[in-house]
């Protein structure tokens, strides 16, 4: 019996369904793993190039070694977390403040949820007001603020679709659902809830969906409409955070947020996120005496997590880390167009930087709505029959791919004959 069995139907004992967060590979069993660089490897020895990237944390690649050192002398000098400071967080949300243009302070905590938590929570107390605008089809976190209208089944886009039981209803309601990309249907709805609406959160490339850039003035219509309506805008940076460049996607969009939230690629696949933000806003959470928004948490700042941004960071700031990601981005997606051009299969490939989509439609998508053109059964099998080949991508609909420093240019080619001959058979 194969090992990844194995310990799935052991797991499966202790822990409802095995895993421990709901997006994980089942199909068909979940991959335990070891990982190194570009590379991991299931329970039974299968190697397999890893795109999948735990959803976007290894920008550097696995086990990255400078990482880890750092990682280990930290965790060797100090145990301080949670009552004293370590000169770590300082140099850690220094480097953030000097590359992220919205940051002029800092704070850290634990996970993508508790950041976009804060910030949406933030934006209540400066604004006095209760109702927040999201996209349909982004993702934010678990949290009920947020969690409503993610992946929605096609028939309730545009409908009120909480993401999960147990939410309250008053927070589900108070989330109000826009179309990304149409401007003219954010401002109707700051025009239909005048005076109401204290943050506008949007994943700046909403990469939940696969790759939907933000069309040009999009990103910067947002700002415009927010600053004209007193609303907070937020940045939801989680994944574009780093990985589209050291300064976040707003730099290359020239678009500054009043918050950020960010997450996994600013410690290699370390656990820590963090809330950024104009300085009038962040010193009203109560780590500043006198701030009236509560701001806590146990393994806030941890040394862990915080050397492993530093050093993710200055690696960045010392490697051409994003030329050569960039690089292999490009030659990925012109490698992918050309072999379905060749075969005759129709695709988009979408993709900005290191990350890729390829969806079975013959046109751009704008928006969540569009992708119900893409054929799902199609994406599937494909990203099934890739990882029974040897490439690592979750076999589910609309996932993005993710290319990592350690990828090298063997990889890529690779890569691409597989995929030819993945497709060739799915074709016949
Ligand atoms: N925001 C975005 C854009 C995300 O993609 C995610 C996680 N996929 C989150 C927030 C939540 O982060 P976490 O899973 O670390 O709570």
């Amino acid at each position: 019996m194969s090992r990844n069995v194995q310990i799935y139907e052991e797991s499966k004992k202790y822990t409802p369904g095995g895993v421990h967060t709901s997006i994980r590979s089942v199909d068909p069993f979940p991959v335990f793993v070891k990982a190194q660089g570009a590379y991991i490897y299931d329970a039974d020895g299968r190697k397999y190039i890893d795109y999948q990237a735990a959803f976007g944390p290894f920008i550097l690649g696995h086990n990255h070694p400078y990482v880890n050192a750092k990682v280990i002398e930290a965790i060797g000098r100090t145990d301080l977390y949670g009552v004293g400071c370590t000169d770590l967080e300082v140099e850690c949300a220094r480097l953030i403040c000097k590359h992220v243009p919205s940051s002029e302070q800092v704070l850290f905590c634990n996970s993508g949820s508790e950041a976009t938590y804060h910030a949406i929570r933030l934006s209540r107390a400066v604004t006095g007001r209760k109702k927040l605008i999201k996209f349909q089809g982004c993702y934010h976190g678990w949290h009920d603020y947020a969690a409503r209208n993610m992946l929605s089944a096609w028939e309730m886009i545009g409908k009120r679709d909480p993401g999960s039981a147990g939410m309250l209803d008053e927070a589900v309601d108070h989330t109000l659902v826009c179309t990304f990309n149409d401007l003219d249907d954010v401002e109707r709805t700051f025009r239909e809830n005048k005076g109401e609406i204290a943050a506008l959160i949007v994943e700046p490339i909403p990469h939940n969906i696969g790759c939907v850039l933000p069309q040009p003035g999009f990103l910067q219509g947002l700002r415009e409409l927010c600053s004209a309506n007193g609303t907070l805008l937020i940045f939801d940076e989680v994944i574009t955070g780093f990985r589209h460049d050291i300064g976040g996607f707003q730099l290359v969009a020239g678009v500054t947020p009043d918050l950020t939230t960010m997450g996994k690629a600013m410690a290699n696949g370390y656990p820590i996120a963090a809330i950024a933000g104009r300085k009038p806003y962040m010193e009203r959470f109560n780590t500043n005496p006198g701030g009236d928004v509560w701001f806590a948490g146990t393994y806030n700042g941890h040394a862990v997590g915080t050397a492993a941004s530093i050093a993710t960071i200055e690696l960045m700031e010392n490697e051409p880390v994003h030329e050569r990601i960039f690089r292999l981005g490009d030659r990925m997606r012109a490698g992918i167009r050309e072999i379905h051009e060749r075969l005759g299969i129709k695709a988009f490939v979408a993709g900005f930087g290191s990350v890729w989509t390829t969806y079975f439609m013959d046109f751009e998508p704008k928006h969540y709505g569009d992708l119900q053109h893409n054929d799902a059964s199609m994406y599937l099998s494909y990203r099934r029959k890739l990882n029974e080949n040897g490439i690592f991508k979750l076999p589910m609909n609309l996932k993005r791919n993710h290319i990592g420093y350690s990828h090298t240019d063997e990889d890529i080619d690779v890569t691409l004959e597989i995929i030819e001959s993945v497709l060739k058979e799915l074709r016949s």
